[in-house]
This record gives C-alpha cells, structure tokens and sequence, in this order.
C-alpha cells in the first residue's frame, strides 16, 4: 500500500530560519503517488456532490486539474491579480508581511455550483478563506475543501470552521 507521506520532503529552515517546508514535489513527480493522492480526492468530489473545481494560483491548480478532469467538471483558477483578461472579482488577505489578493473572472462561477477548493497545503487559511469569499460573492456553495497536507499546528481547520475540509496528509 501506497503512503503518501513517504513522496512529501520535510525542509528545515526554508525559506527561513525556523520554519519547515513541506515539498510536495516528489509527490507530482511520481505517477503512482499523484495518481492515488488525485484518486482520494475525486472520491471525495463524488460524495459531495460537487460540479465544479476551483484552485488557487498556482499549486491548487495542480491539485485541482486532474480532480477535475477525471470527473468531467471544470476547473476555475483563482489567480494572482492582473492575470485574468475579463471583469473580475478581487479578494485580498493577509500575509505574513503585507497583503496578497486573488481574483475570479465575474462569470466563472454560476449560481448554485457546488464548488469544490483545492490547494496543496492548509496553513493559515488565509488563501482559502479568500478563495470562498470569491466563490461566495459569486452565488457558489462552497460544498467541500480538499488538501494534500495540513499543518494542523497553524489552525487554519479553525478559521475555515463551518466548511467540510479534506485532508490527506497532517503534520
Ligand atoms: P495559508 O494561506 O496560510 O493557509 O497558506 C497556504 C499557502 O501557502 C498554500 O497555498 C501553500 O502553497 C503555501 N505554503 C505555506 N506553507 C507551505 C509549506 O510548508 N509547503 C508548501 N507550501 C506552503
């Protein structure tokens, strides 16, 4: 049996001094790793009954993409500002140091879509809460959250409280 904590790298001191990253990139390396990780979340999409899939820039897009592809639903990328060519909506939140925002295009969500988040790692809950703000202001419901890693000392599952969250991985 497949574990996918054995495909997540665990780097000290990145990007600073005092914090560990968790690289999820030998996990998109490896076929079987992403294939069984994309397969856990499309069960998850079944069961919610979710018809769309939204990702924040950029690695919700890789998290997303075949999640989607696999159900037939569409994907809709939350992105950084500018990006988009068309009306958008714009939703900003904190960083550590300063602010980052995300935009939708106006249309890409109809009302009623059970909409599906997906990114690769809760944190805070920063870049998600504002992803639901999007998909809220839009008429979405906002069904289920789905990640490969949770860093559950940060509590962002508190800050997201109300919201079905999936998570693959803890740490
Ligand atoms: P949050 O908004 O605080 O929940 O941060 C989540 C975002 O930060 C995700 O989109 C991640 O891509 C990124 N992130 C934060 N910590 C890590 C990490 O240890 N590894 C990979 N990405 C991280």
């Amino acid at each position: 049996m497949l574990d996918l904590h054995d495909y997540i790298e665990s780097i000290p001191d990145f990007p600073e001094q005092g914090i560990v990253f968790r690289d999820i990139t030998p996990l998109l390396a490896d076929g079987d790793a992403y294939r069984e990780a994309t397969r856990q979340i499309v069960a998850y999409a079944k069961e919610r009954q979710v018809n769309v899939i939204v990702g924040p820039e950029s690695r919700g897009f890789l998290v997303g993409a075949p999640v989607a592809n696999e159900l037939g639903l569409g994907l809709i990328p939350a992105r950084k500002p500018g990006k988009l060519p068309r009306e958008v909506v714009s939703e900003s939140y904190a960083l550590e140091y300063g602010t980052a925002s995300l935009e939708m295009h106006v249309d890409a969500i109809k009302p009623g879509d059970k909409v599906l988040i997906t990114d690769d790692l809760l944190a805070t809950g920063g870049t998600i809460e504002a992803t639901i703000k999007l998909v809220e202001a839009l008429g979405g419901e906002v069904v289920g959250l789905a990640f490969l890693i949770e860093l559950s000392e940060l509590h962002g599952r508190d800050r997201l409280a109300g919201y079905d969250i999936l998570t693959l991985l803890e740490y």
